[in-house]
């Protein structure tokens, strides 16, 4: 006799993102790849063994979170990154055989942490141009559905989904927990978190994996309605989020400056990719997030190596469900997208890169 695993995990696929040799610099994952607030930093660096040898107290990050997203403490919960708020409401909504409902291609975790539970995860298909299929959406909706996650924007493809649409997938699925999950609200701007006192069945999530630069310390937060938040809060390790990112919170927060500097750099560096596709006739999705999507064909892996070679780390999204052929570019500092935008030219005319525009149409 050997130890089995349960069969739902046997049956999972893994998500295998390159973890390991990621030298250069790095465009491929999201993050924020200028750094983070030197404020952190010098909290960082005065960081004494209490912070290490007490059990972390979330309550005043979350006083804090709270504070800054102008919602009430009870509705706000701080999580090991939004992974584990994702993972939690699976948790708490899913039975075996209930349903989670997404549309692809997104961010891939939802589907995993899902079918965890042994739920069924039910798939809607965007179509070429990537918009969020919010009708398609509404029809699959079923009695059985109790789980919606929605990336706002989404990655990979830097679409974001209306706020009018987003109510409206609201009403229409009230026994289904549905997550607005900002992961890049700072660089699109509209949230969903002034509309949790309206929605009993609404969660919103953000990170500070990607605009505040701390991805390295797991942080993230889920809100939502205080009676349900209680729920949430059951299935949640008390000590979910580690001391040393909680003393760093409140400096991460109140450096506004940082992100706001930040993010207008990643905006005129998207501005900038977006143009240089234009005119080379590269098929592009306008992105609301930090990175672009664009569609290479059969030159995709061709580029990702001689990007690579040069030093810049660029994402293959070919396997992602009806984008392939397609690369994600993350943008980051003016700097950065000067070195992005004189290696491009360089890396394409390495591969005899041709515009793949009548290729893309027989797909
Ligand atoms: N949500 C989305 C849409 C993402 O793209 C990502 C990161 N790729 C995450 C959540 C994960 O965020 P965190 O680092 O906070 O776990």
């Amino acid at each position: 006799m050997t130890l089995r695993a349960r069969k739902t995990v046997e049956g999972l696929k893994e998500y295998h993102p390159p973890l390991g040799g990621r030298d250069g610099l790095r465009l491929d994952f999201n993050e924020n790849v200028g750094g983070c607030s030197p404020r952190v930093l010098a909290k960082l660096r005065a960081i004494s063994s209490e912070t290490l040898n007490k059990y972390p107290e979330r309550e005043p990050g979350e006083r804090a979170m709270a504070d800054y997203l102008g919602i009430k403490p009870a509705q706000t919960l701080l999580t090991n990154g939004v992974d584990e708020a994702i993972h939690l409401l699976a948790e708490t909504y899913l039975e075996a055989d209930d349903e989670a409902l997404i549309a692809v291609p997104t961010f891939s975790m939802y589907e995993i942490y899902a079918l965890a539970t042994q739920a069924r995860v039910l798939t809607v298909q965007a179509g070429e141009d990537f918009k969020f299929p919010t009708e398609a959406l509404l029809k699959a909706i079923a009695k059985k559905t109790k789980l919606i996650c929605i990336a706002n924007p989404n990655n990979p493809t830097g679409a974001a989904v209306p706020r009018a649409e987003i109510a409206t997938i609201l009403k229409a699925a009230p026994n289904a927990a549905v997550l607005i999950d900002e992961a890049y609200f700072d660089f699109y701007g509209q949230t969903m978190f002034d509309a949790l006192g309206k929605f009993n069945n609404l969660f919103v999530a953000r990170t500070f994996s990607k605009a505040f630069g701390l991805a390295g310390f797991r942080m993230g937060v889920v809100a939502g309605s205080e009676a349900q938040m209680k729920l949430v809060r059951r299935v949640s390790s008390p000590y979910n989020v580690n001391g040393v990112a909680l003393e760093c919170l409140p400096e991460a927060l109140a450096d506004r400056e940082f992100v706001a500097s930040y993010v207008e750099q990643v905006k005129r560096g998207r501005a900038k990719l977006e143009a240089f596709y234009r005119e080379r006739d590269v098929r592009y999705w306008p992105s609301d997030a930090n990175f672009v999507l664009a569609y290479f064909g059969e030159f995709r892996v061709a580029f990702v190596q001689e990007m690579r070679k040069r030093g810049i780390l660029v994402r293959d999204r070919n396997s992602d469900p009806g984008c392939a052929g397609c690369v994600r570019i993350t943008l980051g500092t003016d700097e950065q997208t000067e070195r992005l935008l004189k290696t491009l030219p360089e890396a394409l005319a390495a591969i005899g890169f041709q515009t793949q525009r009548s290729a893309e149409s027989k797909r």
